[in-house]
């Protein structure tokens, strides 16, 4: 791991998706942080959700095709490979994701290789700082053997982490089994524990449409910018000062900036370009983020929500990596899908954590539990009812038995445990966290809202997507390679091989 002593932030203006405009700035910030791609270069977008409902939520393929041919201009012996490599949003595939996001004839005419990393073995890596969650995580193996590694990330807000800049960006470097562990109240810390696997040499943010509010259907702010850097911490440190934001306040770049990975101070940081810091915040004046508790964001509509501590009450009182956050993602993307659907929701009443207090549910009205920390103890429509605690603590969980469910399972495993509140009333929905497909999912069956995944925009490509996700891992596994690798550590024993 080398962090540049003084690092460089550049923050250029750049008013539209022109891809030769693009190309010739990202080439100038390669030649003035005298980088040079070598090896396996490999560029990592946020892709998290793409296509014509998600327009703001992923880096703009116009922008990666001005990055790619950037790196391509600055190579100066051949590129062992230059690939484009992410796993988007939990559940969806990422074939999906970078058909909706336009990726595939852009992969074609600049003559890249890409990588759907929930379709590449995972490669076991050790950790040994003071203070990680577990001892290995888990990535794809183009992320362990690149050389050059080039983030290229989108500038949004974030409900779980207040923004996603850099950073944040390294969610996708995981699938879904291995990425869900920890993306709960310690998902700041995972995310700083994520940056011992790979950093990046250059990073470049899709700063020319931002999102804000929301990280799935963010509203678009036009910033006009490019921003980019060499070391992660100074990169975010500046995105956030660009917001108006004290980087300190933002727990993940807190936390890498601790363990060593960059300053976070402006003193410590070299910014250039030809858009001054302060005329970059007077772009962003007003720009919202994210981090708003669930009871405020549902206020005025059909579901009261509440919300307890999760468990390690001592570190906070409030999930704000999982299943509280997942559900704010939820509605808005049944609102995006369904212009009916506040009115169509019956009222009901979601519960987070260890919540203490009374809920006010009148005959009729359905409570849902959401996770495996929601505790709750009362009367509900003149019966006791009591909600025990079944979170397991994170040194239960193994990454190398992780399993993994897809959408379908998902969706009957949902319908299963919903048909309960027709007897009770209530119900629990399990899982830490409970994602944002699962709770899309929950809502529809008890709104009767449109089932998005359903919707006929996104049926043909989601299904496309998938089949071609489960023949590729088919025909890896008839080949006999191996799902997970065990890393550098050995840990003396077999890999088990997951379904
Ligand atoms: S069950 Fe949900 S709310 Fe509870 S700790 Fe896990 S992610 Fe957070």
């Amino acid at each position: 791991m080398k962090i540049p002593i003084r690092p460089k932030v550049i923050i250029r203006r750049c008013p539209d998706y022109d891809v030769q405009r693009i190309r010739s700035i990202i080439r100038e910030g390669l030649e003035e942080l005298d980088l040079v791609p070598h090896g396996r270069t490999l560029v990592k977008p946020n892709t998290v959700a793409s296509g014509d409902s998600f327009p703001h939520a992923y880096t703009r393929p116009e922008f990666l095709e001005g990055v790619l041919l950037a790196l391509k201009d600055r190579a100066v012996e051949p590129l062992e490979e230059l690939a484009v490599g992410e796993r988007c949003g939990i559940t969806i595939p990422t074939r999906r994701a970078f058909d909706g996001a336009g990726y595939y004839p852009m992969f074609k005419r600049t003559g890249v290789k890409h990588y759907h990393f929930e379709e590449e073995p995972q490669v076991e890596i050790a950790l040994s700082h003071e203070g990680r969650l577990r001892d290995y995580v888990f990535t794809p193996q183009p992320v362990a053997r690149a050389d050059f590694f080039v983030n290229c990330p989108k500038f949004k807000s974030h409900p779980w982490t207040t923004v996603t800049f850099s950073l944040k960006n390294y969610i996708g470097i995981q699938d879904d089994r291995h990425r869900l562990i920890d993306h709960d109240h310690r998902l700041n810390e995972k995310i700083a524990d994520l940056q011992y696997i790979i950093q990046p040499q250059f990073i470049a943010i899709d700063a020319i449409t931002a999102g804000e509010g929301r990280m799935l259907t963010p509203s678009p702010v036009q910033l006009g910018l490019v921003i980019m850097g060499n070391c992660q911490t100074a990169f975010d440190s500046v995105c956030c000062h660009i917001l108006g934001i004290d980087p300190a306040t933002v727990d993940h770049l807190r936390m890498a900036h601790e363990r060593g990975f960059g300053p976070i101070d402006l003193e410590s940081i070299q910014i250039s370009g030809d858009v001054l810091l302060a005329e970059a915040q007077s772009l962003a004046a007003g720009f919202k983020v994210g981090l708003i508790r669930v009871e405020k964001y549902f206020e005025g509509s059909k579901i009261t929500a509440y919300a307890g501590p999760p468990p390690d009450p001592e570190l906070t009182d409030y999930c704000w990596g999982g299943c509280p956050g997942a559900i704010e993602e939820a509605i808005e993307i049944l609102r995006l899908y369904d212009s009916q659907c506040d009115e169509k929701m019956p009222r009901m009443h979601v519960v987070f954590g260890a919540y203490k207090g009374p809920i006010d549910a009148k005959p009729g009205e359905k409570v849902v539990f959401i996770g495996d920390c929601a505790t709750w103890k009362g009367m509900l429509n003149g019966s006791e009812v009591d909600v025990p605690c079944v979170y397991r603590d994170r040194s239960t969980l193994d990454p190398y038995k992780a399993t993994h469910e897809d959408i379908y399972a998902k969706m009957y495993k949902v319908a299963a445990r919903l048909s309960s509140t027709r007897k009770h009333g209530h119900v629990r929905l399990e899982g830490c966290p409970v994602s944002v497909a699962e709770q899309v999912l929950a809502l529809v069956s008890l709104g009767g809202t449109k089932n998005p995944y359903f919707s006929a925009k996104e049926a043909v490509s989601f299904n496309k997507g998938y089949l071609g996700w489960k023949s590729a891992i088919a025909g890896k596994r008839l080949m006999g390679k191996p799902y997970q690798i065990r890393g550098p550590a050995e840990r003396g024993e077999a890999a088990p091989d997951i379904k």
